[in-house]
């Protein structure tokens, strides 16, 4: 052995999207690198982030060529051994290059090159003892609503927590802290300290979930709680949790992406003496990463976030809660395509934990599981406050002029409810103010140049915009086909809806719920906040306004459009319409006010419109599943995606052909394709995919270690950008 010798060789895992891991010499033979702590390492002419996979590897490269690591940028692992083994199990499961699936599992302040951490500051709240004579006035709504949950517990508050409930919060805080009612002060770290809090005495039917649940003990236990909205689904978690937690262990709770967390939070803030980590979009990126080292270190005691809370490192993990389970955003859809649910499930598999999930509308994949005696399977088919569930019922808009998306009959339902003095949500799943604009003389229909689909009418009409590209121009003047003036707004998107309904009610407060809306950071808090307030009346919005709000004083749900989901060429449509509908069905009447859901339909008569509301969700289901079954799709056969794009239309095709020569086609594995993608240009790009489809996973799976050896050597790989998708949502 010569001099040069530095250390050992190690694996480590580089951003990039290549397979497997690159060897680099160790800088120190003595001291060696940890498994999962990030280095610093030259890649090509790059720097990047990586992480150590191995140590002591025998490479395949002579030694000499190996380059040493720049540097080190942690003294302890990032990843813990449990951590990495769950990220290689997922990199392997989604065919995935492992360097870039680390990455995604990372905060994104430690995926930078950085190793000195300047501590990031937290700042909370205190409640100031003092005489009632300071009180803000009546009228100074948010600052009572601000003093309430600041005096709430006897810890601090959070300022990220008051953002993420309230939005824009600085001027009535100020305004309080003249008042000497609260005070500023710096919290020791990321976490947030729960106070103790009194558990409503449980319904019976929660009692026998809850002892179900707890009479299992600690082990790998799968449960899959199917209870309808207000069925005081969290109260069970809550009880669940409990026992963990005094058993000195740490829980996971994982929630859908929009809305759903602040009123979470708080429940759990104010329930448990525990320290809670939040991961949610209103915090930055230095402190979602102190909340990683702190659940690293075993200080949080909880942690609540959305699907890549997935990946937070916790030692002494007890319990896994995915709540509202079937909720389609714990699919990630581009890159790294993990589902959250899935790799959750193996967590707790992985770690012989108890998990928890929990929906009113339960995945197909779900309930098969739980008749497969897979999962245990516990229902609360009534709602814990006794409110009966709402009666859902339709409107038939065949040949009835609709004034903004909206018939007579649903006006005057909505008016109906808003004179009681109640809350009224209307739903469309569409934003902007009209899905196309149109030429009443020739037909022509506004495309986008760069995709096969038409523009949407936004700013009252003026402005046109893609939804697929984001390309967007002023709406012309005239129809470039035959010159006529006469073009018109086809459809109704929320921005006309809401339009409306401002000039038929205008005396009643209306906020609209959709990405435009809400874009400016705190404004959906905000309005969301206006809505439990009561001040906001009426509510129009996206499906942002399905998940798990709870607003007491709203008695009706109008759903304008359901017909998108019945004729669907994705086989998941009719599944996901059917949850949507029962779930904003669920937001009426959830206190002692009963309510009522309306939907409007040009197919009265279809028989999975028809199924839902005769028999509700658990019927459309055992339907839904009979026809899975029949074609042997997913959760009775097993799915991959390969996807390719490319500038022209030729090379995606060519890829994908060639892609299929190379699978062994036989009964149990059958390759459907290649086809143009639904939508087959966009932003300017040519789609097409490759369907496998196999009966057993057993068969997919090797097939697919096969495939990600092979795809990129292939020819036609060079020309167009490919991806692998398993257990792909969306067709
Ligand atoms: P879900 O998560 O199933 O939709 P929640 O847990 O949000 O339901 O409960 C719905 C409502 O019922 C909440 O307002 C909650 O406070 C209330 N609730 C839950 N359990 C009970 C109980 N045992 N007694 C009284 N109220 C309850
Ligand atoms: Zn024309
Ligand atoms: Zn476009």
């Amino acid at each position: 052995m010569s001099g040069v010798e530095i250390g050992p060789t190690l694996r480590v895992a580089v951003p990039v999207p290549l397979y497997g891991g690159f060897d680099y010499l160790d800088l120190d033979a003595t001291d060696a690198t940890p498994i999962g702590s990030r280095v610093l390492v030259r890649f090509g002419k790059r720097r990047l982030v990586g992480v150590v996979l191995e140590t002591e590897v025998k490479s395949d490269l002579p030694r000499e060529r190996l380059r040493p690591i720049e540097a080190r940028l942690d003294d302890a692992p990032v990843f813990d051994d449990e951590l990495l083994g769950l990220l290689r199990w997922a990199a392997g499961y989604y065919h995935h290059p492992i360097g870039e699936a680390l990455a995604t599992a990372l905060p994104v302040a430690l995926r930078r090159a950085k190793t000195d951490q300047t501590p990031n500051r937290h700042r909370g709240w205190q409640a100031v003892p003092s005489d009632t004579a300071n009180e803000p006035v009546a009228h100074a709504k948010r600052q009572h609503e601000l003093l309430d949950v600041i005096r709430t517990g006897v810890h601090p508050v959070a300022h990220s927590h008051l953002l993420a409930r309230f939005g824009s919060i600085h001027a009535p805080l100020k305004a309080l802290e003249r008042r000497g009612l609260i005070e500023e002060v710096d919290l020791p770290g990321a976490l947030e300290q729960g106070s103790a809090g009194t558990a409503p005495a449980l319904t019976d039917m929660q009692r026998e979930a809850v002892e179900q649940l707890i009479s299992r003990g600690e082990g790998f236990h799968p449960t899959l709680l199917e209870g309808v909205t207000g069925s005081g689904k969290t109260e069970v978690y809550c009880r669940q949790m409990a026992e963990v937690l005094a058993a000195n262990r740490q829980v996971l709770f994982l929630a859908p992406e929009i809305g759903l967390t602040p009123q979470l939070i708080e429940r759990l803030r104010t329930r448990f003496d525990a320290s809670i980590g939040v991961l949610h979009s209103q915090r930055s990126d230095g402190e979602r990463a102190d909340v990683w080292r702190a659940a690293r270190a075993g200080d949080a005691d909880i942690v609540i976030g959305t699907r890549s809370a997935v990946f937070t490192p916790m030692p002494r993990l007890g319990l896994i809660v995915v709540d509202e389970e079937h909720d389609g955003s714990y699919k990630q859809q581009d890159g790294f395509r993990y589902h959250a649910r899935d790799v959750a499930l193996r967590r707790a598999q992985q770690c012989d934990i108890p998990i928890v999930l929990g929906s009113a509308t339960p995945a197909l994949e779900s309930l098969h599981n739980a008749d497969r005696s897979r999962f245990a399977h516990l229902k609360l088919p009534e709602r814990a406050t006794g409110a009966a569930m709402p009666p859902v019922r339709v409107i038939d808009i065949r040949s009835r002029p609709l004034l903004g998306g909206l018939s007579d009959p649903m006006l005057a339902h909505i008016e109906r409810h808003l004179t009681a003095g109640n809350q009224v949500m209307v739903f469309i799943n569409r934003r902007g103010y009209a899905p196309a604009l149109s030429c009443h003389d020739c037909g022509w229909i506004a495309p986008c140049e760069r995709c096969d689909a038409p523009l949407t009418l936004h700013g009252g009409g003026a402005r046109l915009q893609c939804h697929h590209c984001g390309a967007h121009q002023n709406t012309p003047a005239q129809c470039p086909g035959c010159g006529s003036k006469q073009l018109i707004a086809l459809g109704a998107g929320t921005e006309r809806v809401a339009g409306a309904l401002r000039s038929r009610f205008p005396d009643v407060r209306l906020a609209r719920f959709d990405r435009d809306s809400v874009a400016r950071k705190g404004r959906l808090e905000s309005q969301l906040a206006d809505v439990a307030s009561g001040e906001t009346q009426l509510l129009v919005g996206t499906q942002m306004l399905a998940k798990g709000h709870d607003f007491a004083r709203l008695t009706c749900v109008a759903v304008l459009d359901v017909d998108g989901g019945l004729f669907s060429a994705d086989f998941r449509a009719a599944e996901h319409m059917a949850q949507l509908v029962t779930q904003v069905a669920g937001r009426a009447g959830r206190s002692d006010l009963p309510g009522e859901v309306w939907l409007q339909t040009r197919h009265p008569e279809h028989p999975l419109l028809h199924r839902l509301l005769s028999g509700g969700y658990d019927a459309f289901a055992r339907a839904a599943l009979a026809e899975r079954r029949e074609a042997a799709l997913p959760p009775f056969g097993y799915l991959c995606l390969l996807r390719a794009e490319a500038q022209d239309i030729q090379s995606p095709q060519a890829f994908l052909e060639q892609a299929a020569a190379t699978i062994h086609s036989d009964e149990q594995i059958a390759c459907w394709g290649p086809v143009p993608a639904p939508m087959q240009r966009r932003a300017g790009r040519f789609r097409a995919h490759l369907l496998l489809h196999s009966s057993t996973r057993a068969r997919l799976h090797p097939a697919l270690d096969h495939w990600q050896r092979v795809l990129a050597e292939l020819p036609g790989a060079r020309r167009v950008r490919w991806s692998i998708d398993v257990d792909p949502q969306d067709l």
